[in-house]
């Protein structure tokens, strides 16, 4: 299978989906990770990522959209169908469309547009920044058991330092937690939930 991640920022696809970027590749699925954008501290965040991605095992393409143009538009749309062409994905993953935060509700927007022929299954991973508490809730539905992966997953946040130098301590703990509580809904130690946008069977 070919999984194709997006997400706004270095650092979201870890947040949102590390630990189901690990299962996949475990299981030698083919993932290819992108970030949108790198609004700052490029020369740390851009080698931060790729030693990220790399823990995860997968793939990584920084498309290093300046951060004013990422707005949902023509232009960002061509610049995803581009992404999506050459991949030609089983799979997309992409930010909830009620995130708070401006940039990833314009990723998710270029991806429903871009995923518009229908070819593929569509799942959004939660809010990945802390707070930004958005009108309507997250309502996921779909889980993936990631107890197998979380070291992984928490090795790939702690890939940005630049991060955890911001954030502190808590921010991973708060990450742990909420794997830690999904996973008790579905009776495992940690999991990762994600809203299902269209559900393509392909067997
Ligand atoms: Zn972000």
């Amino acid at each position: 299978m070919k999984v194709l991640a997006f997400g706004a920022h270095p650092d979201d696809l870890e947040i949102g989906m590390g630990g189901t970027i690990a299962r996949y590749a475990a299981r030698g699925h083919e993932v290819l990770m992108v970030v949108a954008t790198v609004p700052n501290r490029k020369e740390n965040r851009v080698p931060e990522a790729e030693e990220a991605a790399a823990i995860l095992g997968a793939d990584l393409v920084v498309m290093d959209i300046v951060p004013d143009e990422l707005v949902f538009s023509r232009q960002l749309v061509r610049q995803f169908d581009q992404v999506f062409n050459g991949y030609a994905p089983d799979v997309v993953y992409t930010h909830s469309n009620n995130d708070s935060h401006q940039d990833h509700a314009a990723v998710t927007n270029a991806v429903i547009a871009t995923t518009r022929k229908n070819d593929c299954s569509v799942y959004m991973y939660e809010q990945t920044i802390p707070g930004g508490i958005a009108p309507n809730q997250f309502h996921g539905q779909y889980y993936v058991d990631i107890s197998d992966c979380i070291a992984q997953k928490l090795d790939s946040i702690m890939a940005h330092r630049t991060q955890l130098d911001t954030y502190g301590p808590w921010w991973l703990e708060g990450i742990k937690g909420r794997a830690m509580y999904h996973g008790f809904k579905i009776n495992v130690k940690y999991a990762e939930v994600f809203e299902v946008i269209k559900d393509i069977a392909i067997w």
